[in-house]
């Protein structure tokens, strides 16, 4: 309920909105209520129960759900996110309560707007939308994969400020190849195989019609956890045409990239002076690889040469040559293992790949290791922050996917893992794109958002392993990745922004815009004119 206020509601309110009576004789703020909410919290057993709590109150109190979250950011985003979500997605079928989003399905081809319309809200800025086909490193869950574009909206008003009523989260179901779900009876999805090839293309091209029809062509639509056969695709197909990006890739690329950024004020180097291995080479690799060397070319590298330092291993082996194709990279020749390498990024979803006889030897020849273990969730990364800081003896520069604890060595030196979460890059830029219209998102928006990020990483943050800003400061870091440090800046430069006039005060506009968690005020504008005015003839 996004205007309920619960017993917040004063006399004045509930007399005038016909409630009275209804709610229990008594006037709660909403700072008792966000203690009434935290206190049931801290009761729960585990962390599904704490995902389906949360959830309820999100359908009861939407302004108390954003207060509760905002309370304390770190402490719930790895629950409404990665990892828990996870795992919600896994038992979506058991734990459904009530249904959030819109559910568009490979049967309403030729209806797509018609099933648009049945949305309440009007204004919708930003649409985030799945197939479910790549859950985070879990693979298809089908209809069950609403979880995540539910969650990453929720970011989009928690982290990034954009108001709830405009953000739509959609699932595109059209079947799933995940055979216990085929067979589980309490599964919410169609109960067919997946549909591919012309009908499911003719079904993303009506759909994103549809959407900017209905929305209009600046509302964007971020693209979240396709398989890699589609998610290159697509991107590449809509990028220049729709207000999209792909968070898979080129998010998750500008979180890497800020990470190593910070890495190398740490290691007082230029990236360029990096050789970097991926374990896995899908969204998430090639995305990184992309935005790494266009910073090696922003830092003067040719670009042929930026290439030659950027290596990759999938399922089959080292990958040695890549083959650009009509619509991603793609490679054709494979190798056997490689035996010297110097800094390693997991995106592959197997646990344990980084082992401890990769992780001594990468510390033997430097001096400071950057090891990314950046699949998700936990139990998919490629090792844990413990065994990173173990086997380096303190000298590993680590970064995740998901949340690590802190980690004291023996010797007494406490590290703080950087987590490499998305959310650092795509509120802010979901904030700047929605704010001032921008039409198409570029790859260099990326690379800003990711210099920005590295750039808010304090020498303090440094000292103590961290990579990122402290996550609790993440709704200033979106507002300052959105306008002080320039994607606002650089839409109008280059002219894809298309919102008149230009603001003055970016800052202030997009201050204007931001969501707040107070509960609005409903009692009628009730006055009185003078007594004589008023009296009747
Ligand atoms: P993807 O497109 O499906 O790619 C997975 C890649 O891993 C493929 O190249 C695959 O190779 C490779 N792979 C599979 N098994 C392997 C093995 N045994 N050894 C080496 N490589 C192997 O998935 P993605 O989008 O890149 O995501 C991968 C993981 O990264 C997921 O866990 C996801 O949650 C995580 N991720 C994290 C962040 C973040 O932390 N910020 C952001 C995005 C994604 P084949 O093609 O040969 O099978
Ligand atoms: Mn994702």
């Amino acid at each position: 309920m996004r205007a309920n206020a619960g017993m917040a509601f004063s006399m004045e309110e509930r007399l005038q909105l016909g409630i009275h009576g209804l709610l229990p004789p008594c006037f709660i703020s909403q700072d008792v209520q966000l203690q009434r909410v935290v206190k049931n919290y801290d009761m729960k057993r585990d962390d599904l129960d704490r995902y389906v709590f949360l959830m309820g109150l999100q359908d009861r109190n939407e302004k108390l759900f954003y207060r509760v979250l905002l309370s304390d950011i770190e402490r719930f985003m790895p629950i409404i996110y990665t990892p828990t979500v996870g795992l919600a997605c896994q038992q979506y079928g058991l734990i459904f309560r009530k249904p959030r989003g819109l559910f568009i399905t490979i049967h309403d081809r030729g209806h797509i707007s018609t099933v648009l319309q049945n949305w309440p809200e009007k204004d919708v800025r930003a649409v985030c939308v799945t197939d479910g086909e790549r859950i985070l490193g879990l693979g298809d869950l089908g209809c069950c994969g609403m979880g995540i574009p539910v969650g990453k909206l929720a970011l989009y008003t928690a982290c990034g400020g954009v108001p709830p009523q405009q953000c739509l989260p959609i699932m595109l179901d059209v079947g799933t190849d995940n055979e216990a779900l085929l067979r589980d009876p309490l599964y919410i999805g169609l109960r067919h195989k997946r549909v591919r090839g012309q009908a499911y293309d003719d079904l993303l091209d009506e759909f994103m019609t549809a959407v900017s029809d209905r929305y209009g062509t600046d509302c964007l639509i971020q693209f979240e956890d396709f398989a890699n056969v589609n998610a290159f695709r697509l991107l590449s197909k809509y990028r220049n045409k729709y207000c999209t990006f792909n968070d898979d890739i080129q998010g998750t690329a500008a979180v890497a990239v800020a990470g190593l950024l910070a890495a190398l004020l740490i290691t007082k180097s230029k990236m360029c002076d990096h050789t970097i291995v991926f374990q896995g080479a899908g969204e998430a690799a090639m995305g990184i690889a992309e935005l790494i060397a266009m910073a090696m070319e922003k830092e003067g590298l040719a670009k042929g040469e930026c290439l030659k330092k950027i290596w990759m291993v999938d399922s089959k082996g080292l990958i040695v040559k890549m083959l650009k194709t009509e619509h991603k990279i793609y490679h054709i020749y494979i190798y056997i293992y490689v035996d010297v390498f110097l800094h390693v990024a997991g995106v592959a979803a197997v646990a344990g790949a980084f082992t401890q006889q990769i992780i001594t030897d990468m510390a033997s020849f430097n001096e400071r290791p950057i090891v990314f273990a950046l699949s998700n969730p936990t139990s998919k990364a490629e090792c844990t922050a413990e065994q990173c800081y173990t086997l380096t003896e303190g000298r590993g520069i680590f970064a995740s996917g998901s949340p690590f604890d802190p980690v004291t060595l023996p010797d007494g030196r406490t590290f703080f893992p950087g987590q490499g979460n998305n959310a650092y890059i795509f509120p802010g830029v979901g904030l700047a794109v929605t704010a001032c219209a921008i039409r198409h998102i570029s790859e260099e928006v990326f690379l800003t958002a990711a210099e920005a990020l590295a750039h808010l990483v304090t020498e303090k943050d440094l000292a103590e392993g961290r990579l990122y800003p402290p996550l609790s400061s993440i709704r200033d870091v979106s507002l300052k990745l959105a306008v002080k440090v320039r994607i606002m800046e650089y839409a109008y430069e280059h002219n894809v922004a298309t919102l008149r006039p230009e603001p003055s005060d970016k800052e202030a506009y997009v201050h204007s815009l931001t969501y707040s968690t107070d509960y609005d005020e409903f009692a009628a504008d009730s006055y009185r004119w003078p007594e004589d005015s008023m009296t009747m003839q």
